[in-house]
């Protein structure tokens, strides 16, 4: 079996300019970076606005596990197959960020015969977005301090600095730092540390602004420290939107790229899924909605995050409606959810298999509640028995759900025709009555409250006083219309990581709340929020290396 940078590497690449042009992009509005990656021009995104919206179909998925689910690899096998079926489908994914390539997860550009090229590219530098929002980001942090050095008037307490550092590597060392150390000429000593880069809210501010205006007023708002009364400032106290502004302006257009099979992909931004809403950059999903009648999206985590927040924070935001999800679901994941160790996901247990169906139940009933049409994927691995496949089957059939079994990571896009197929009966036949799940005017808590019980359907909501008074100043300070972006673990509905399939009647422990004015949601955090990843005992980077062509080997 050939890897996955073996298979991406012998793919027969269009030009990226013929690629644009079955976007009917014109060469002008294309900016081209090399042969085989673009941006698109400022030009061509105003030129779309008149134009009508494609359908949009968002793939996500049951409760992770280590066994590995394969949104990114679906959306991909699904938009070929769209392509193939003769529907004209635009991909619009996020883009990988650079660290944990090097730690354990691997990138985030598909797999097998379902991948969007030029994979090392994309998975590394790719079109230095994420060096621009690094450089911004790490801008402000230079003013800030340089601001504190020179007396300026802002008020700021320098205990009370909320504004850290970024860095797109996983780097456990950097979350706790002191700097300015050294001396009066060497700065104010400060507490601080650093974290990932997608974590940075400008990446949040990026992947939600509708465009340039909307992102200035954004960063303006951000708030990055308090003074002694509590008082927010921002980095428009600083003066420091205008420069960051001028190192975000290519950052901002979308990247094209393509498929394994040709398809044009837009890929462009990618935030947290955790203290941000984990969702591709809304510039270019409305762009892909005009250029495009279908079009392939995917949000981060399982669908009581991921989705959760693609609907009630992104749609919202961008008055975007989904016309259709896809719920990925892996027979070996449902088994970890019925009790199957991670080890024993090959072996046949029809029993845990049953019990772990309730989490993709679950997931169904949810999607349900957002009236929002969904269909089950099932991406299959070769260790997959057919009795198993038809158990899974009779279970959508039960719960009255559309079901296709895809094999586009062994196949490529011919692999996914089946879902593309239903995907599409189920767009025209379901007219999507899709609604958030709770509007903007409830109180804070209330909305938390609401996702905790309807989503994770826990019992209550378990919060110090400090959170919920922290919760009330925000609306007395104007944030109340926030959405919340629920940071718990990906494992579980619960925040407990252990607890698998569908647990209900748990209490969700809201430990703390932060707000990110700019990106303009409140974070809820249940349980320890790891924002700066360390690497594993052996990091992924100790096998990569270049061959003896000047090749990446060992990028997986
Ligand atoms: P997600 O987007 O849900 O995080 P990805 O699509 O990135 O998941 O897939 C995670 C990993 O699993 C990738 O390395 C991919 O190659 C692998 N994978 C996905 N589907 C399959 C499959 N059907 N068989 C084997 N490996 C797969
Ligand atoms: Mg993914």
């Amino acid at each position: 079996m050939p890897t996955d940078i073996e298979i991406a590497r012998s793919a027969k690449k269009r030009p990226i300019m013929d690629v644009a042009e079955t976007l009917q992009i014109a060469p002008q509005d294309v900016i081209p970076y090399g042969h085989d990656k673009a941006k698109i021009a400022a030009h061509h995104l105003t030129s779309l606005r008149a134009k009508a919206d494609g359908k949009l179909i968002l793939v996500t998925a049951i409760n992770p596990t280590p066994a590995g689910e394969g949104k990114t690899t679906t959306s991909i096998g699904l938009a070929d197959a769209m392509n193939r079926i003769g529907n004209k489908t635009l991909l619009s994914l996020r883009e990988p960020s650079l660290g944990p390539c090097f730690g354990m997860k691997g990138g985030a550009t598909g797999g097998g015969q379902s991948q969007i090229v030029p994979m090392e590219d994309i998975n590394l530098h790719f079109t230095g977005d994420f060096h621009a929002i690094t450089s911004a980001h790490n801008l402000l942090s230079a003013m800030i301090d340089n601001h504190i050095h020179w007396g300026g008037d802002s008020g700021i307490d320098p205990t009370r600095i909320s504004w850290r550092r970024v860095l797109d590597m996983n780097d456990r060392n950097l979350r706790n730092i002191v700097t300015g150390l050294g001396g009066t000429k060497n700065g104010t000593p400060i507490e601080t540390g650093f974290d990932i880069t997608v974590a940075s809210e400008i990446m949040a501010i990026l992947c939600l602004a509708r465009d340039m205006q909307d992102m200035q007023d954004r960063l303006e708002r951000m708030v990055i420290g308090y003074r002694r009364g509590r008082s927010p400032v921002t980095a428009k106290d600083m003066n420091a939107v205008g420069a960051m502004m001028a190192l975000l302006k290519d950052a901002m257009l979308p990247n094209l790229v393509q498929t394994l099979e040709g398809n044009p992909a837009l890929v462009h931004g990618g935030p947290f899924a955790n203290i941000a809403h984990g969702c591709s950059s809304v510039i270019a999903t409305r762009a892909a909605l005009k250029m495009a009648d279908y079009v392939v999206t995917e949000a981060g985590f399982g669908a009581d995050l991921g989705a959760e927040k693609f609907f009630n924070i992104k749609c919202r935001q961008a008055g975007l409606t989904p016309n259709a999800a896809v719920l990925v679901a892996t027979v070996r994941a449902l088994k970890m959810h019925g009790g199957i160790a991670k080890d024993d996901v090959g072996s046949v247990s029809y029993d845990a298999l049953e019990k772990g169906l309730a989490n993709l139940g679950r997931h169904i009933e949810n999607m349900r509640e957002f009236g929002v049409p969904v269909v089950v994927a099932i991406n299959r691995f070769t260790s997959d028995t057919s009795g198993e496949i038809a158990a899974v089957e009779a279970f959508c059939e039960k719960m009255g759900v559309p079901v296709a079994l895809c094999t586009h990571w062994a196949e490529g896009g011919h692999g996914a025709e089946d879902l593309a197929r239903k995907v599409t009966q189920l767009i025209e036949t379901t007219p999507t009555e899709f609604r958030p799940l709770y509007p903007s005017d409830m109180p804070l808590f209330e909305k938390i409250e609401t996702i905790a019980k309807r989503v994770y359907r826990a019992s209550r909501v378990d919060a110090p006083k400090s959170v919920r008074d922290q919760l009330k100043r925000w609306e007395l300070e104007g944030y109340g219309d926030f959405p919340v972006c629920m940071a718990k673990t990906q494992y579980s509905f619960s925040s407990d990581a252990k607890l698998f399939g569908a647990p209900d009647g748990h209490v969700l422990q809201l430990r703390d709340v932060r707000l990110s004015a700019g990106a303009g949601f409140i974070v809820g955090i249940c349980g320890e929020i790891v924002t700066m990843p360390g690497l594993p005992r052996r990091p992924s980077a100790e096998s990569i290396y270049l061959n003896s062509t000047g090749q990446i080997e060992g990028l997986s």
